[in-house]
Protein backbone atom coordinates (compact mmCIF):
# COMPACT_ATOMS: atom_id res chain seq x y z
CA UNK A 1 0.00 0.00 0.00
CA UNK A 2 2.85 2.33 0.57
CA UNK A 3 4.33 1.78 -2.14
CA UNK A 4 0.87 2.37 -4.18
CA UNK A 5 0.58 5.80 -2.27
CA UNK A 6 4.31 6.75 -3.12
CA UNK A 7 3.54 6.13 -6.66
CA UNK A 8 0.73 7.90 -6.43
CA UNK A 9 2.62 10.89 -5.85
CA UNK A 10 5.85 10.77 -7.55
CA UNK A 11 4.05 9.32 -11.09
CA UNK A 12 1.30 11.00 -10.87
CA UNK A 13 1.04 11.54 -14.63
CA UNK A 14 1.31 7.59 -15.50
CA UNK A 15 -1.96 6.36 -16.82
CA UNK A 16 -2.50 3.71 -13.68
CA UNK A 17 -1.85 6.61 -11.32
CA UNK A 18 -4.21 8.94 -13.12
CA UNK A 19 -6.82 6.13 -13.58
CA UNK A 20 -6.74 5.47 -9.59
CA UNK A 21 -6.89 9.36 -8.70
CA UNK A 22 -10.14 9.75 -10.88
CA UNK A 23 -11.77 6.44 -9.39
CA UNK A 24 -11.31 7.54 -5.60
CA UNK A 25 -12.16 11.45 -7.15
CA UNK A 26 -8.66 12.74 -5.95
CA UNK A 27 -7.39 16.27 -6.90
CA UNK A 28 -3.71 16.65 -7.81
CA UNK A 29 -2.57 16.64 -4.53
CA UNK A 30 -4.73 15.16 -2.36
CA UNK A 31 -3.97 12.25 -1.45
CA UNK A 32 -6.36 8.96 -1.22
CA UNK A 33 -7.80 7.94 1.75
CA UNK A 34 -5.65 5.76 3.91
CA UNK A 35 -2.57 7.36 3.17
CA UNK A 36 -0.93 10.01 5.08
CA UNK A 37 2.30 12.26 4.23
CA UNK A 38 4.87 12.57 6.91
CA UNK A 39 6.60 15.81 6.45
CA UNK A 40 9.60 14.27 8.06
CA UNK A 41 12.62 16.47 8.18
CA UNK A 42 10.75 18.93 5.34
CA UNK A 43 13.06 18.45 2.76
CA UNK A 44 11.17 16.92 0.03
CA UNK A 45 7.57 18.79 0.91
CA UNK A 46 7.14 21.91 -0.86
CA UNK A 47 6.31 24.72 1.66
CA UNK A 48 3.84 26.92 -0.22
CA UNK A 49 2.94 24.43 -3.05
CA UNK A 50 1.82 21.15 -1.24
CA UNK A 51 -0.74 20.15 1.19
CA UNK A 52 1.38 19.48 4.69
CA UNK A 53 -0.60 21.49 7.19
CA UNK A 54 -3.60 18.96 8.72
CA UNK A 55 -6.87 20.21 7.94
CA UNK A 56 -5.62 23.45 5.66
CA UNK A 57 -5.72 23.83 2.27
CA UNK A 58 -1.83 24.75 0.56
CA UNK A 59 -0.21 27.67 1.83
CA UNK A 60 -0.27 29.45 -1.32
CA UNK A 61 -4.00 29.92 -1.02
CA UNK A 62 -3.97 31.65 1.87
CA UNK A 63 -0.99 33.56 1.62
CA UNK A 64 -1.38 37.09 2.46
CA UNK A 65 0.80 39.28 0.28
CA UNK A 66 2.41 37.70 -3.64
CA UNK A 67 4.70 34.99 -3.51
CA UNK A 68 7.77 35.34 -6.01
CA UNK A 69 8.10 32.20 -8.51
CA UNK A 70 11.72 30.77 -6.57
CA UNK A 71 9.91 30.66 -3.07
CA UNK A 72 7.13 28.50 -4.65
CA UNK A 73 9.33 26.01 -4.98
CA UNK A 74 10.76 26.10 -1.55
CA UNK A 75 10.58 23.10 0.85
CA UNK A 76 9.22 22.66 4.40
CA UNK A 77 12.61 22.85 5.82
CA UNK A 78 14.52 25.74 3.98
CA UNK A 79 11.89 27.51 6.52
CA UNK A 80 13.02 25.88 9.79
CA UNK A 81 15.96 27.32 11.97
CA UNK A 82 18.76 25.04 12.99
CA UNK A 83 17.41 25.13 16.47
CA UNK A 84 14.22 23.61 14.83
CA UNK A 85 11.69 26.29 15.11
CA UNK A 86 10.28 28.80 12.32
CA UNK A 87 12.19 30.98 10.79
CA UNK A 88 9.60 33.70 10.69
CA UNK A 89 12.05 35.88 8.80
CA UNK A 90 12.14 33.88 6.10
CA UNK A 91 8.88 33.34 6.29
CA UNK A 92 8.04 37.06 5.39
CA UNK A 93 8.05 38.74 2.43
CA UNK A 94 11.72 38.09 0.86
CA UNK A 95 12.20 41.33 -1.40
CA UNK A 96 15.22 43.60 0.46
CA UNK A 97 13.29 46.18 1.77
CA UNK A 98 10.40 44.27 2.71
CA UNK A 99 12.15 41.31 4.69
CA UNK A 100 14.37 44.08 6.87
CA UNK A 101 11.09 45.73 7.93
CA UNK A 102 10.00 41.66 8.31
CA UNK A 103 13.37 41.58 10.55
CA UNK A 104 13.34 44.02 12.63
CA UNK A 105 9.38 43.22 13.81
CA UNK A 106 10.15 39.77 14.56
CA UNK A 107 13.45 41.45 16.92
CA UNK A 108 11.31 44.04 18.73
CA UNK A 109 11.72 44.06 21.99
CA UNK A 110 8.31 44.30 22.79
CA UNK A 111 5.77 41.56 24.19
CA UNK A 112 4.43 39.02 20.93
CA UNK A 113 1.37 40.98 21.08
CA UNK A 114 2.98 44.01 20.29
CA UNK A 115 5.14 42.09 17.36
CA UNK A 116 1.75 40.65 16.04
CA UNK A 117 -0.37 43.90 15.84
CA UNK A 118 2.51 45.05 13.78
CA UNK A 119 2.25 42.16 11.26
CA UNK A 120 -1.01 43.02 11.17
CA UNK A 121 -0.74 46.91 10.71
CA UNK A 122 2.04 45.91 7.75
CA UNK A 123 -0.82 43.62 5.81
CA UNK A 124 -3.56 46.16 6.03
CA UNK A 125 -5.10 43.55 8.62
CA UNK A 126 -6.11 46.24 11.41
CA UNK A 127 -10.21 46.18 11.57
CA UNK A 128 -10.49 50.08 11.14
CA UNK A 129 -13.97 51.06 10.32
CA UNK A 130 -12.76 51.64 6.47
CA UNK A 131 -11.72 47.71 6.54
CA UNK A 132 -15.03 46.65 8.32
CA UNK A 133 -17.11 48.61 6.00
CA UNK A 134 -15.10 46.98 3.16
CA UNK A 135 -15.88 43.27 4.74
CA UNK A 136 -19.70 44.66 4.95
CA UNK A 137 -19.66 44.74 9.10
CA UNK A 138 -20.35 48.06 9.15
CA UNK A 139 -21.97 50.97 7.46
CA UNK A 140 -19.59 54.04 8.39
CA UNK A 141 -15.98 54.65 7.99
CA UNK A 142 -15.67 57.50 9.47
CA UNK A 143 -13.61 57.81 12.77
CA UNK A 144 -15.57 57.38 15.51
CA UNK A 145 -13.08 59.93 17.63
CA UNK A 146 -12.68 63.14 15.59
CA UNK A 147 -16.06 62.15 12.83
CA UNK A 148 -13.37 64.37 10.99
CA UNK A 149 -12.38 61.85 8.52
CA UNK A 150 -12.28 57.65 6.99
CA UNK A 151 -11.04 55.82 9.83
CA UNK A 152 -9.06 53.80 8.17
CA UNK A 153 -4.94 52.56 9.36
CA UNK A 154 -2.82 55.40 9.03
CA UNK A 155 -5.78 57.99 9.85
CA UNK A 156 -6.52 55.69 13.48
CA UNK A 157 -2.42 55.57 13.93
CA UNK A 158 -0.98 58.01 13.54
CA UNK A 159 -3.56 61.21 11.67
CA UNK A 160 -6.62 61.61 13.88
CA UNK A 161 -6.44 64.72 16.03
CA UNK A 162 -5.54 63.37 19.71
CA UNK A 163 -3.16 60.91 18.17
CA UNK A 164 -1.49 63.55 16.17
CA UNK A 165 -0.15 65.29 19.68
CA UNK A 166 1.22 62.71 20.97
CA UNK A 167 3.46 61.75 17.80
CA UNK A 168 4.50 65.39 17.43
CA UNK A 169 6.00 64.73 21.52
CA UNK A 170 7.72 61.58 20.57
CA UNK A 171 9.53 62.41 16.94
CA UNK A 172 11.73 65.13 16.81
CA UNK A 173 10.38 68.30 14.66
CA UNK A 174 12.69 68.38 12.08
CA UNK A 175 11.77 64.12 10.72
CA UNK A 176 7.55 65.79 11.07
CA UNK A 177 7.32 66.35 7.44
CA UNK A 178 8.74 62.52 6.06
CA UNK A 179 6.60 60.98 9.29
CA UNK A 180 3.43 62.58 8.59
CA UNK A 181 3.30 62.14 4.91
CA UNK A 182 4.58 58.89 4.19
CA UNK A 183 2.13 56.01 3.09
CA UNK A 184 1.57 53.54 5.81
CA UNK A 185 3.88 50.82 4.21
CA UNK A 186 6.55 52.94 3.68
CA UNK A 187 5.98 54.81 7.45
CA UNK A 188 6.15 51.50 8.84
CA UNK A 189 8.90 50.36 6.59
CA UNK A 190 10.77 53.73 7.92
CA UNK A 191 10.09 53.83 11.59
CA UNK A 192 11.16 50.21 11.85
CA UNK A 193 14.54 50.62 10.43
CA UNK A 194 15.51 54.36 11.26
CA UNK A 195 15.75 56.64 14.25
CA UNK A 196 12.95 59.18 14.85
CA UNK A 197 12.70 60.03 18.23
CA UNK A 198 13.15 62.34 20.89
CA UNK A 199 13.67 60.35 23.75
CA UNK A 200 16.49 58.04 24.64
CA UNK A 201 15.28 54.61 23.92
CA UNK A 202 14.96 52.62 20.58
CA UNK A 203 12.56 54.13 18.70
CA UNK A 204 11.23 51.01 16.53
CA UNK A 205 9.71 49.56 20.08
CA UNK A 206 8.90 53.53 21.08
CA UNK A 207 6.96 53.34 17.62
CA UNK A 208 5.47 50.15 17.55
CA UNK A 209 4.56 50.38 21.72
CA UNK A 210 2.70 53.68 20.31
CA UNK A 211 1.01 52.44 17.81
CA UNK A 212 0.13 49.13 19.97
CA UNK A 213 -1.03 51.38 22.68
CA UNK A 214 -2.88 53.96 20.18
CA UNK A 215 -5.04 51.45 18.99
CA UNK A 216 -5.85 49.62 22.42
CA UNK A 217 -6.94 53.23 23.54
CA UNK A 218 -8.84 53.44 20.02
CA UNK A 219 -11.03 50.08 20.74
CA UNK A 220 -11.68 51.17 24.35
CA UNK A 221 -13.31 54.30 23.46
CA UNK A 222 -15.52 52.82 20.24
CA UNK A 223 -16.59 48.73 22.27
CA UNK A 224 -16.40 50.27 26.13
CA UNK A 225 -17.17 53.58 25.28
CA UNK A 226 -14.77 54.69 27.65
CA UNK A 227 -11.81 56.99 26.99
CA UNK A 228 -9.57 54.94 26.74
CA UNK A 229 -6.80 57.61 26.87
CA UNK A 230 -4.73 58.08 29.84
CA UNK A 231 -3.89 61.32 31.54
CA UNK A 232 -0.14 60.99 29.83
CA UNK A 233 0.15 58.95 27.27
CA UNK A 234 3.69 59.88 26.13
CA UNK A 235 4.56 58.84 29.74
CA UNK A 236 2.85 55.48 29.22
CA UNK A 237 3.88 54.37 26.22
CA UNK A 238 7.65 55.24 27.00
CA UNK A 239 6.87 53.26 30.85
CA UNK A 240 5.93 50.43 28.12
CA UNK A 241 8.88 50.65 26.58
CA UNK A 242 11.37 50.75 29.33
CA UNK A 243 9.58 47.94 30.94
CA UNK A 244 9.92 45.64 27.95
CA UNK A 245 13.18 46.40 27.53
CA UNK A 246 14.28 45.79 30.69
CA UNK A 247 12.00 41.92 30.93
CA UNK A 248 13.76 41.06 27.89
CA UNK A 249 17.41 42.75 29.51
CA UNK A 250 16.59 40.23 32.61
CA UNK A 251 16.23 37.83 30.60
CA UNK A 252 19.28 37.37 28.46
CA UNK A 253 21.60 38.20 31.37
CA UNK A 254 19.88 35.48 34.07
CA UNK A 255 22.75 33.52 32.95
CA UNK A 256 20.51 30.26 33.67
CA UNK A 257 19.59 29.55 30.00
CA UNK A 258 16.32 29.96 28.37
CA UNK A 259 13.65 30.89 31.48
CA UNK A 260 10.54 28.04 30.91
CA UNK A 261 8.19 31.28 31.30
CA UNK A 262 8.39 34.93 31.38
CA UNK A 263 5.35 36.87 31.07
CA UNK A 264 6.88 40.31 30.73
CA UNK A 265 4.34 43.29 32.29
CA UNK A 266 1.54 42.14 33.86
CA UNK A 267 -1.24 44.44 34.68
CA UNK A 268 -4.77 44.90 36.32
CA UNK A 269 -7.74 43.86 33.79
CA UNK A 270 -11.12 45.46 33.78
CA UNK A 271 -14.08 43.81 34.01
CA UNK A 272 -16.88 43.75 31.48
CA UNK A 273 -19.56 46.00 32.02
CA UNK A 274 -21.90 45.88 34.64
CA UNK A 275 -19.47 43.14 35.82
CA UNK A 276 -17.76 43.86 39.12
CA UNK A 277 -13.82 42.26 40.09
CA UNK A 278 -13.32 41.00 43.41
CA UNK A 279 -9.48 40.63 44.40
CA UNK A 280 -8.80 38.85 47.36
CA UNK A 281 -5.51 37.59 48.78
CA UNK A 282 -4.39 36.07 51.78
CA UNK A 283 -1.12 36.21 53.84
CA UNK A 284 0.42 34.19 56.08
CA UNK A 285 3.53 35.15 58.19
CA UNK A 286 5.78 32.09 58.92
CA UNK A 287 6.95 31.95 62.98
CA UNK A 288 4.48 35.45 64.01
CA UNK A 289 1.53 32.67 63.75
CA UNK A 290 -0.26 35.24 62.11
CA UNK A 291 -2.69 34.84 58.97
CA UNK A 292 -4.81 36.98 57.57
CA UNK A 293 -6.91 38.30 54.27
CA UNK A 294 -8.60 40.95 52.50
CA UNK A 295 -10.22 41.78 49.42
CA UNK A 296 -11.51 44.76 47.12
CA UNK A 297 -14.38 45.02 44.85
CA UNK A 298 -14.25 47.69 42.08
CA UNK A 299 -16.52 48.16 39.21
CA UNK A 300 -15.55 48.07 35.29
CA UNK A 301 -13.78 51.57 35.69
CA UNK A 302 -11.66 50.23 38.27
CA UNK A 303 -13.79 52.43 40.79
CA UNK A 304 -13.83 51.28 44.44
CA UNK A 305 -16.80 50.02 45.74
CA UNK A 306 -15.93 48.18 49.14
CA UNK A 307 -12.87 46.41 50.66
CA UNK A 308 -12.62 44.00 53.52
CA UNK A 309 -9.58 42.71 55.87
CA UNK A 310 -9.68 39.77 58.14
CA UNK A 311 -7.29 39.00 61.16
CA UNK A 312 -7.10 35.16 60.46
CA UNK A 313 -5.18 34.10 63.64
CA UNK A 314 -3.35 30.84 63.29
CA UNK A 315 -3.44 29.40 59.70
CA UNK A 316 -1.90 28.13 56.49
CA UNK A 317 -1.52 29.81 53.28
CA UNK A 318 -3.79 28.21 51.37
CA UNK A 319 -6.42 28.47 54.39
CA UNK A 320 -5.46 32.00 54.41
CA UNK A 321 -5.94 32.34 50.31
CA UNK A 322 -9.20 30.40 50.76
CA UNK A 323 -10.77 32.45 53.06
CA UNK A 324 -10.35 35.27 50.83
CA UNK A 325 -11.87 33.65 48.68
CA UNK A 326 -14.54 33.14 50.49
CA UNK A 327 -15.52 36.36 52.22
CA UNK A 328 -15.14 38.14 49.05
CA UNK A 329 -17.84 36.15 47.58
CA UNK A 330 -19.72 36.57 50.90
CA UNK A 331 -19.38 40.17 50.45
CA UNK A 332 -20.22 40.65 46.70
CA UNK A 333 -23.61 38.17 47.82
CA UNK A 334 -24.37 40.68 50.63
CA UNK A 335 -23.91 43.84 48.23
CA UNK A 336 -26.54 42.18 46.04
CA UNK A 337 -23.97 41.87 43.38
CA UNK A 338 -25.12 39.78 40.56
CA UNK A 339 -22.45 39.34 37.67
CA UNK A 340 -18.79 38.89 39.68
CA UNK A 341 -15.34 37.76 38.75
CA UNK A 342 -13.26 36.87 41.56
CA UNK A 343 -9.35 37.13 40.93
CA UNK A 344 -7.09 35.23 43.61
CA UNK A 345 -3.29 34.68 42.94
CA UNK A 346 -2.84 31.47 44.55
CA UNK A 347 -2.99 29.11 41.66
CA UNK A 348 -3.49 25.91 44.30
CA UNK A 349 -6.77 27.90 45.67
CA UNK A 350 -7.70 28.70 42.15
CA UNK A 351 -7.83 24.87 41.47
CA UNK A 352 -9.08 23.91 44.29
CA UNK A 353 -12.39 26.51 43.55
CA UNK A 354 -12.66 25.00 40.20
CA UNK A 355 -13.53 21.87 41.17
CA UNK A 356 -10.14 20.30 40.51
CA UNK A 357 -9.61 18.37 43.95
CA UNK A 358 -9.63 15.55 46.14
CA UNK A 359 -12.20 14.74 48.57
CA UNK A 360 -9.91 14.09 51.87
CA UNK A 361 -8.02 17.77 50.93
CA UNK A 362 -7.19 19.08 54.55
CA UNK A 363 -9.19 22.48 53.31
CA UNK A 364 -12.34 20.52 51.76
CA UNK A 365 -14.76 22.18 54.27
CA UNK A 366 -13.88 25.77 53.62
CA UNK A 367 -13.78 24.45 49.59
CA UNK A 368 -17.46 23.06 50.08
CA UNK A 369 -18.79 26.85 51.78
CA UNK A 370 -17.22 28.13 48.57
CA UNK A 371 -18.77 25.67 45.92
CA UNK A 372 -22.44 26.46 48.65
CA UNK A 373 -21.73 30.35 47.33
CA UNK A 374 -20.79 29.55 43.80
CA UNK A 375 -23.57 28.00 43.33
CA UNK A 376 -26.17 30.58 44.12
CA UNK A 377 -28.41 32.34 41.73
CA UNK A 378 -25.24 34.50 40.44
CA UNK A 379 -23.46 34.66 37.54
CA UNK A 380 -19.88 34.23 39.18
CA UNK A 381 -16.15 33.47 37.42
CA UNK A 382 -13.37 32.28 39.46
CA UNK A 383 -10.09 33.64 37.85
CA UNK A 384 -6.12 32.90 38.98
CA UNK A 385 -4.29 35.88 38.40
CA UNK A 386 -0.32 36.65 38.66
CA UNK A 387 -0.12 38.66 41.94
CA UNK A 388 1.38 41.68 40.43
CA UNK A 389 -2.36 41.70 39.12
CA UNK A 390 -3.55 41.50 42.55
CA UNK A 391 -1.54 44.56 45.00
CA UNK A 392 -4.53 46.23 45.95
CA UNK A 393 -5.62 42.64 47.95
CA UNK A 394 -2.49 42.20 48.70
CA UNK A 395 -2.35 45.53 50.50
CA UNK A 396 -5.47 44.59 52.49
CA UNK A 397 -4.55 41.35 53.69
CA UNK A 398 -1.65 43.18 55.27
CA UNK A 399 -4.02 46.31 56.55
CA UNK A 400 -6.19 43.70 58.75
CA UNK A 401 -6.30 44.51 62.49
CA UNK A 402 -3.59 43.19 64.43
CA UNK A 403 -5.39 42.79 67.96
CA UNK A 404 -8.89 41.82 66.45
CA UNK A 405 -10.56 39.19 64.68
CA UNK A 406 -12.94 41.02 63.74
CA UNK A 407 -13.92 41.38 60.06
CA UNK A 408 -13.07 44.72 59.07
CA UNK A 409 -15.47 46.25 56.05
CA UNK A 410 -14.11 49.10 54.22
CA UNK A 411 -16.92 51.29 52.55
CA UNK A 412 -13.78 53.54 51.54
CA UNK A 413 -10.39 52.66 50.68
CA UNK A 414 -7.75 53.13 53.23
CA UNK A 415 -5.25 56.21 52.12
CA UNK A 416 -2.43 54.24 51.64
CA UNK A 417 -4.21 52.14 48.68
CA UNK A 418 -4.78 54.85 47.02
CA UNK A 419 -1.88 55.34 44.68
CA UNK A 420 -1.95 51.53 43.60
CA UNK A 421 -6.00 52.11 43.04
CA UNK A 422 -5.15 54.19 40.68
CA UNK A 423 -2.23 52.77 38.88
CA UNK A 424 -4.67 49.72 38.02
CA UNK A 425 -7.32 50.97 35.76
CA UNK A 426 -4.14 52.93 34.04
CA UNK A 427 -3.81 49.91 32.34
CA UNK A 428 0.23 50.49 33.57
CA UNK A 429 1.64 47.12 34.60
CA UNK A 430 4.49 45.68 36.39
CA UNK A 431 7.47 43.44 34.84
CA UNK A 432 6.94 40.01 35.76
CA UNK A 433 10.53 38.97 36.73
CA UNK A 434 11.37 35.71 34.42
CA UNK A 435 10.95 32.28 36.15
CA UNK A 436 13.78 29.97 35.49
ZN1 LIG B 1 -10.09 60.57 13.80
Amino acid sequence: MAKLGWGLIHHRDTLWARVLRHKYGCGDDILPKGIRWRVSNGARAKFWTDRWVPNCNRLCEVAVAPISNSDLNASVSSFITYSGGWDWAIGGPQSGDNNRCWKAIWNLRAPQRVRSFMWLCTHGRLLTNAERMKRQISEQADCDQCGDAVEDTLHVLRDCLKVKEIWMRLVKPCFWPEFFHAELRDWIDMNMTRKFGVFELEWKEVFATACWSIWRWRNEQVFNQRDGLPSDPVFTILHRVRMASEAAFDVLNSGKGPPCRVDGIVKWKHPETDWVKVNVDGACKIGYDRAACGGVIRDSEGRFIAGFAKNLGSCDALAAELWGVRMGLELALEMGLKKVVIETDSACAHQLVSGQHDRLHPHMPTVFMIHQLLARQWDVRVHHVLREANRVADFLASYAPRDSLKLLRLSFPPHAILPLLNVDPSGIGVVRAPVA
